[in-house]
């Protein structure tokens, strides 16, 4: 805390701060003054300020930088870096005195060069949730979530009572991404993430509205791609489905494709692997969507998609139907309701929470 002293040497009342420290406040750590040490709060005022000399003590005085200072008007206290000009009244903290010596830069530049100057590690940047992606039951109800943070992770959370969260994973199942569709769709993409399910889907949208007789659905896999990141139970629900899997363009998207497409391949009416022309290294459906391709563009590639001829669990090979290429623009008819209520439909019972107060709770 400031001691009597200190709160004088401010010229504030304790707890104020200049605008551009409160501003940017939650970026340092909780420590005062970001828990710099004497040595670095010295090296940073001493990279500063080039012309002076300032002696290793608590308390020193040197020229102010910001008004034409022919006194040496401004007071640092080196053990806090806190800092304050009796000429022009200017004062502040270190970062303060940064962006202040250096007003072009952006805060979050201010405060690298802040932490290079003082010789100081960059504390790592707190991270922040940019987006949560809803796993859902069959008929909606939440299972769990995926979230996303930046800079770039990933966790996830399961609703707990009164609506607080649980995050973790334990005792949940968990099923693809956009249940829902899946099970109504006929035509299913499995791509890599929910990101790229939320774009295409939002890519085909008019699409979809305009043919009644496609139920299109775009799922994912929450553990991402990568060897046994697709779980055997969800395979059930491609049941009598025409699946698409469309890999991004490296090498773990396409094993991954050919192992998302031997599991579903043992439910689903025929299986595509697509693997979209003109990708980048690591590209994906975004990325493709994003150069500005059509709907068009997507329906005369996906005629041209490969049958996937894999193996099922036995080791026989087995020959899956194009339903593409037979000259037609004939789509699947919609899933009937037995295969609605077969084993997709047991699956999903299965998953369903089984009380009331499950219910409640999840709601
Ligand atoms: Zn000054």
């Amino acid at each position: 805390m400031p001691t009597a002293e200190g709160k004088k040497f401010l010229g504030v009342a304790e707890g104020q701060a200049d605008s551009a420290t409160l501003e940017h406040a939650s970026l340092l750590p909780a420590t005062p003054q970001g828990g710099f040490t004497f040595d670095q709060i010295h090296r940073y005022f001493t990279s500063r300020l080039a012309n002076e000399r300032l002696p290793r003590a608590k308390q020193v005085s040197a020229h102010c930088p910001f008004h034409p200072d022919d006194h040496v008007s401004l007071s640092i206290n080196m053990e806090r870096g806190l800092w304050k000009c009796h000429g022009c009244s200017a004062h502040g903290g270190m970062l303060g005195f940064e962006r202040q010596r250096f007003p072009d830069l952006s805060p979050e530049e201010a405060r690298h060069s802040m932490y290079l100057a003082a010789g100081a590690e960059l504390p790592k940047q707190r991270r922040r949730l940019i987006n949560t992606y809803r796993y859902v039951s069959a008929t909606g109800i939440l299972l769990y979530e995926k979230l996303r943070y930046d800079p770039k992770g990933f966790g996830y959370r399961r609703p707990g009572e009164h609506g607080s969260w649980f995050f973790d994973l334990v005792g949940v199942n968990k099923v693809p991404y956009r249940l829902p569709e899946l099970i109504t769709g006929n035509l299913v993409f499995v791509v890599e993430g929910e990101r790229d399910a939320d774009n295409l889907t939002e890519f085909l949208k008019a699409y979809q509205q305009e043919h009644s007789e496609i139920r299109i659905a775009v799922t994912t896999s929450c553990d991402g791609a990568g060897d046994g990141k697709w779980l055997a139970g969800y395979n059930p629900f491609f049941s009598g489905k025409t699946v698409v899997c469309m890999p991004d363009n490296d090498e773990v998207g396409k094993r991954f494709a050919q192992q998302v497409a031997e599991g579903v391949s043992q439910f689903a009416d025929s299986v595509h692997i697509l693997a979209l022309p003109g990708l980048e290294s690591k590209g994906d459906v975004t990325d493709w969507i994003g150069a500005g391709h059509t709907v068009g563009d997507f329906f005369a590639l996906l005629k041209d998609a490969r049958p996937f001829t894999g193996s099922v669990a036995e080791g026989g090979a087995v020959e899956l139907a194009n339903p593409f290429d037979n000259g037609s623009d004939t789509w699947p008819e919609p899933m009937s309701e037995s295969a609605f209520y077969g084993l997709a439909g047991d699956f999903v019972r299965l998953m369903e929470p089984e009380t009331e107060a499950d219910r409640q709770a999840l709601r």
